[in-house]
């Protein structure tokens, strides 16, 4: 067997301390996963009914690479998040087992084109261009779970300039990283590879081409990088 084209290139995270790199196959989305962000966003938390999006495994920025200003917006906004990368998957796993799945953590930023997704919710068409596009995930190293220990008050920040933006703790997340990977495993079979993107605090704003942020999961991961 050959390909009729060159295979795309298999996107991977750095892993802290290894020389390994983590395969990435699915990157799923929860939006609106801190209260006060549904909020600023003129949104409700619907505890019952939870968002969820995908960006293409290739969207991935890595290693500090520039992140390139994407193409179609004037408005590209930041979402930082706590990113799970997961190392074994499932369908319809149970809560209690969930946490079992999580191979590591690291830090992201959820780029996100807020004049399309304002189109999007206005026509109530899917998220897609305002959430999947190229370069719209930018993700730290991952640091193995084994060596990581959150708790309710894990800060979450994110500064453009060296100005605060973004701050939160993980215990203002509505649904808990157990929690997630039970419910999205009962929409989609997970699998080892799988990032999952847990959410934005309050904060949300405008990132422009110079910009430098550094991002932070307190005592876990960082993620520095420039908007180009
Ligand atoms: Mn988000």
């Amino acid at each position: 067997m050959s390909y009729a084209i060159t295979p795309p290139p298999q996107p991977s995270l750095p892993i802290m301390g290894s020389d390994q790199r983590f395969p990435v196959r699915r990157i799923f989305c929860i939006g609106r996963n801190y209260a006060e962000h549904a909020r600023e966003m003129g949104a409700a938390v619907d505890k019952d009914t939870p968002l969820f999006f995908c960006k293409p495994a290739d969207a991935v920025v890595t290693d500090g690479a520039d992140v390139p200003y994407p193409q179609a917006t004037n408005d590209l906004h930041h979402e930082v998040e706590m990113v799970v990368a997961l190392g074994a998957g499932g369908r319809d796993i149970p809560i209690d087992r969930a946490a079992s799945l999580v191979w590591g953590y690291g830090v992201g930023l959820d780029l996100t084109r807020r004049d399309l997704q304002a189109v999007a919710k206005a026509k109530s068409h899917p998220w897609d261009v305002a959430k999947g596009f190229d370069h719209s995930a930018p993700v730290s190293a991952l640091r193995p779970a084994s060596q990581v220990r959150l708790d309710d008050d894990t800060a979450l920040s994110l500064s453009v300039n060296g100005e605060p933006r973004q701050q939160g703790r993980l215990g203002d997340m509505v649904h808990g990283v157990a929690e997630i990977i039970a419910i999205l495993s009962g929409l989609f079979e997970l699998k080892a590879g799988d990032l999952i993107f847990t959410g934005t605090p309050a904060g949300v704003a405008a990132i422009h081409r110079g910009d430098r942020f550094h991002a932070e999961l307190a005592g876990v991961a960082t993620l520095e990088g420039r908007v180009v």
